[in-house]
């Protein structure tokens, strides 16, 4: 007698993307291991920005109230000239945000929302997750997939329906399904700080009237991003300047004379944040080519950064993490009868989604970084712009709500 093709899925990556899959497979009845490189989820990173179109699957999968504790609900995303400091244009969040979009718009630690859906994980029966534990190779067959496993020096093999390759901009297993093997450099780097809300930086920032909002400030070539995090205990800043290739880091160091020069035409009290040496770490901003595939008719499927790094000019990395691996559990439960086709649906579906996001971020960067007369437009059109019109050309990008979800 045939045997039955295994329903067990396996993720390769349990960041943002792997663990919201596990989640989503697991609540449709999929037996999930997930297997993740690391020894130990440890608290690298810094500041997401959770739009509520990531909040809506958050909440649905259940983990949203475990992050409302430690995530704050920014009142507005104001975007202020960086060398007047003057507002430009505001759309309204908090409660606003929660009634136009139906969901909450976040600020979150990076740890703290791995931290909040590893713990529903945790009490998910159905998900079996293993540190330290990297998945090298995958062999196809006709009842699904082997996937070879690294761990303490040896090699086990585990077999599943599918693959679900999670593993971030630094991706290896991209490979498999014939895509760009590397990454590659966009010529940008971010630099990132976390400051205490009490600290010295801290109230210059409240002076500069960040509040409780993500706040951007825009200069030539150049902008700073600083909104709360932490229940609201601390301030997330990501600066985006010029750099060199770094490799494949989350937190080199630099010398910070880069940074000073890229905001040398701040104003006073933004450009001192510059200054404060050993506080700044960065990473290097990478890519990876829009037109290779995610998916192989075998059963792997690349979601998160790992198929579409994308500058982070929307602030949208985290929130396409969490939909594709909402999506992807959806269409593979809607088609029971081929997965081929469930694969290729949700790729097609997505790509449409993640092309215009991306777009909307390179616009972000073209207009936030501009000159001269090109950003004299830029302030004018901004100031004229009512904070709810700012907030209806978002309407495709935060309303959005995966197709009918099947629990
Ligand atoms: C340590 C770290 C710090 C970060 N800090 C920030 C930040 O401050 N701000 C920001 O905007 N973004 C940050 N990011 C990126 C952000 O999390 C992603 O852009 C976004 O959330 C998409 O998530 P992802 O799950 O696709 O990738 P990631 O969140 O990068 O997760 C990929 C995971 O896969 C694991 N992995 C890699 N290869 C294998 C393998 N072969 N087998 C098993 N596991 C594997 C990695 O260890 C990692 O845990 C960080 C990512 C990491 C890993």
């Amino acid at each position: 007698m045939a045997e039955a093709r295994s329903r067990q899925v396996i993720i390769a990556g349990a960041g943002i993307a792997g663990l919201t899959a596990a989640l989503a497979f697991a609540v449709r009845g999929y037996p999930v291991r997930v297997f993740e490189r690391a020894p130990r989820l440890d608290e690298v990173g810094a500041g997401l920005q959770l739009s509520p179109n990531a909040t809506r699957i958050l909440d649905r999968l259940g983990v949203l109230p475990g992050l409302r504790h430690t995530a704050v609900r920014p009142d507005a995303v104001v975007l202020r000239d960086a060398s007047s400091l003057a507002e430009l244009g505001r759309v309204p969040l908090g409660a606003a945000a929660e009634w136009r979009w139906k969901a909450p718009y976040l600020t979150s630690h990076r740890a703290d929302l791995q931290a909040a859906l590893l713990a529903h994980v945790a009490r998910e029966p159905g998900i079996q997750l293993a540190t330290g534990a990297a998945v090298k190779d995958v062999t196809p067959h006709p009842l699904g997939v082997t996937v070879s496993v690294e761990s303490a020096g040896r090699i086990s093999q585990t077999s599943g329906t599918m693959l679900v390759a999670a593993d971030g901009v630094w991706s290896d297993l991209r490979r498999l399904v014939g895509g760009d093997p590397k990454s590659r450099f966009s010529g940008q780097v971010a630099w990132r700080r976390t400051v205490r809300a009490e600290s010295v930086a801290g109230q210059s920032l409240a002076r500069m009237g960040v509040g409780g909002a993500v706040t951007a400030f825009l200069a030539p070539g150049f902008h700073l991003v600083t909104y709360p995090v932490r229940a609201g205990s601390a301030l997330n800043l990501v600066a985006f300047t010029q750099g060199k290739p770094l490799g494949e880091t989350w937190a080199a160091t630099m010398d910070n004379a880069v940074l000073k020069h890229a905001m040398r035409r701040t104003a006073p009290a933004l450009l001192q944040l510059a200054g404060d040496v050993g506080e700044w770490t960065v990473w290097p901003l990478h890519t990876v080519r829009a037109d290779r595939p995610w998916t192989a008719p075998s059963g792997i499927a690349l979601i998160g950064d790992a198929a579409h790094a994308m500058t982070p000019y929307a602030a949208q990395g985290a929130a396409m993490a969490i939909e594709d691996g909402e999506t992807l559990a959806g269409h593979v439960l809607a088609r029971p009868d081929s997965l081929v086709a469930a694969l290729g649906a949700w790729e097609k579906e997505r790509r449409q989604r993640i092309e215009k996001v991306a777009r909307r971020g390179r616009m972000n960067r073209f207009t936030w970084h501009a000159a001269g007369p090109v950003a004299a437009v830029r302030n004018l059109v901004l100031r004229s712009r009512k904070p709810e019109k700012l907030a209806t050309d978002l309407d495709w990008l935060y309303g959005w709500t995966p197709p009918a979800l099947k629990l």
